[in-house]
């Protein structure tokens, strides 16, 4: 007999909602307990996953087999090719393995939901009770609501209705513990699980040397490295967090959002170390700082909580069906030069670079690339929002998609669509010195001033020119006019 957590996105042991009430049911009755996870290259392609973040994958279950073998606890690895098969193969170890319970976390994307409600349909006709954990959001979806009883569609209100409710059940900023250590029996009964290996990434999703270089030394993995890392921010950042995390120049964010998206951390976690360090214990007081950091957690929660109560938008649906009928231009030698960094508008380059570089882009600049896929290039968002979770380290879709739904204005966001950031504005804004653009744009780095936000308008085309910078792609008043049209046009055909 036995108990099983299946690992999906929530790769720790420390405040680990499921793994935790598996252990206790695990000593409870007296059995060991089992990890598992489920490789599927066909969810990874199905899902868009990108190499970056298979790769931070597959080295966290190396960090947590270890940690959970020095508990007499094994981790089993097993690839299923076909995702459709995932709920019987898990079936048929949970009854090689003589376990009676499976516990796991929720995912509350459509696919996941369809396969989490057969493996229960499954498992409840051979006697194997199935426990769904709600883990991932500090409030689980569906326990927020307006007055009229609906889910709110705004975030401020949102906000405030989420602190609310935190403030008045206080446990669910409780840490749950990590799970107690099997007997050491296990390690006999079980031997060959404690052998697994850690398998290769799928072909479709391996790094190059040079890659796999680079993003381990920029991404270390596990639980571990992300409570390193959240220490340090809370320790020297986050004070200073509102100041600074709108200027991509500046390391002014946390960079945890790789190990919220694996779930190598908990935003419980985060969000109580960083109250911890406030002079208050409310979440809407004392540091600003530690209150923005917060609220900007909170989007996390917001988007999930979206995405639960409209599914479709996992279907490559807008939020705003109105906006559906927008006539997009597919221009693929647009959306090259943006996806390559060569549109000619340096902040957008230096942007795209980032990203391809390191898996990961300040939050001002992809609100900035977004806008200017879908307005400047009429593009259509979704080709952006799909380049963006196959280059992503911490590629989540509920964050992706209502990222770019907002951008594009047809998400969640009360704002009409005639809001369309102008690049060149954006970037004397936020990248004043163009420090972010001289990292990003080598070919830039001799021009001096203001020219470092438009080469070619102010003066230094021909240095551009001959350091191979290309010219801007559009004109940024003749492609906002286009929008507003299509966009209208859009709407009113609706
Ligand atoms: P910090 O500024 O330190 O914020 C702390 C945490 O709060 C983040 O790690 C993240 O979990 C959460 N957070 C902050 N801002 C947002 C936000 N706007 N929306 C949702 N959560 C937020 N975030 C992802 O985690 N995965 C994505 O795939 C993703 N795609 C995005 C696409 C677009 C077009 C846009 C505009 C934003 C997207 N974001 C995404 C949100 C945000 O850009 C990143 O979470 C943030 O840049 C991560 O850096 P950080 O950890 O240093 O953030």
């Amino acid at each position: 007999n036995a108990v099983v957590h299946w690992f999906k996105w929530d790769l720790r042991t420390s405040d680990n909602r499921a793994l935790c009430l598996a252990s206790e049911k695990a000593r409870k009755a007296g059995v060991p307990l089992i990890a598992l996870y489920v490789l599927s290259p066909q969810d990874f392609d199905a899902h868009l996953t990108s190499p970056a973040r298979v790769d931070f994958m597959l080295r966290t279950l190396g960090v947590l087999k270890t940690d959970l073998a020095k508990l007499d606890i094994p981790l089993w690895v097993e690839p299923v090719d076909k995702r459709r098969d995932v709920p019987g193969r898990v079936m048929e170890l949970m009854a090689k393995w003589g376990a009676s319970h499976l516990f796991a976390n929720v995912e509350y994307e459509v696919d996941e939901l369809r396969r989490e409600a057969k493996l229960v349909r499954e498992c409840a006709e051979k006697g194997i009770a199935v426990e769904p954990v709600h883990d991932t959001c500090i409030v689980p979806p569906g326990q927020l609501t307006t007055n009229a009883g609906k889910q709110y569609a705004v975030y401020s209100p949102w906000f405030r209705s989420w602190i609310r409710h935190i403030h008045e059940n206080l446990e669910l900023l409780e840490l749950s513990d990590p799970p107690g250590p099997n007997p050491t029996s296990t390690r006999a009964l079980f031997a060959t699980l404690f052998d697994c290996d850690i398998p290769q990434a799928p072909e479709s999703k391996s790094l190059s040397v040079e890659e796999a270089k680079r993003f381990r030394a920029l991404w270390p993995a596990g639980e571990h490295e992300a409570m390193k890392r959240l220490g340090k921010f809370c320790e020297e950042d986050v004070g200073n967090y509102g100041n600074n995390r709108n200027l991509p120049s500046v390391p002014g964010t946390s960079n945890l959002s790789v190990h919220f998206a694996s779930g190598t951390l908990s935003t419980r976690t985060a969000v109580r170390t960083a109250r911890d360090r406030n002079k208050t214990k409310r979440l809407d007081g004392g540091n600003e700082g530690i209150q923005k950091w917060i609220s900007e957690i909170a989007w996390r929660d917001f988007y999930k909580h979206v995405l639960v109560h409209w599914p479709y938008i996992c279907m490559n649906k807008p939020f705003k069906p109105e906006y559906s009928n927008i006539e997009w231009s597919y221009n693929k030698e647009h959306f090259d030069a943006w996806a390559r960094g060569r549109t000619g508008f340096p902040i957008v380059d230096a942007a795209m670079r980032q990203l391809t570089n390191m898996g990961w882009m300040h939050n001002r600049c992809r609100m900035v690339v977004a806008s200017f896929l879908s307005k400047d290039l009429l593009l259509d968002w979704r080709m952006g929002e799909r380049f963006f979770m196959e280059h992503l380290i911490d590629g989540d879709f509920a964050s992706n998609n209502c990222g770019w739904g907002f951008a594009a204005s047809v998400g969640v966001d009360p704002q009409p669509y005639f809001r369309i950031f102008n690049p060149l504005l954006q970037s004397e804004k936020f990248d004043p010195d163009g420090e972010y653009i001289r990292k990003w744009v080598p070919e830039l780095k001799g021009i001096e001033g203001k020219a470092i936000h438009d080469p070619y308008g102010r003066g230094a085309g021909d240095r551009a020119r001959k350091a191979g910078y290309p010219k801007p792609i559009v004109d940024h008043k003749g492609a906002r006019a286009r929008a507003l049209a299509a966009y209208k046009k859009g709407i009113d055909s609706g």
